[in-house]
């Protein structure tokens, strides 16, 4: 008898603010998955300090 079937309403309203996209390095061309903020900054996802190259300057890739 499945009566707790009720977990379908997740956090998916929360989608606006941020798009995912590929995102590559200005400097030594190194690809990320990034989030694209609202104000148009590339972001790379785990990646606080920027790219391993010590740049923190990344493109959107559009596929
Ligand atoms: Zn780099």
């Amino acid at each position: 008898m499945p009566g707790n079937q009720r977990a379908c309403e997740t956090n998916d309203t929360v989608v606006d603010e941020r798009q995912k996209v590929a995102g590559r390095c200005c400097e030594c061309g190194a690809v990320y998955s990034a989030w694209v903020l609202s104000d148009s900054t590339v972001q790379p996802i785990g990646k606080k300090d920027g790219c391993r190259c010590g740049a923190s300057t990344f493109e959107a890739i559009s596929q």
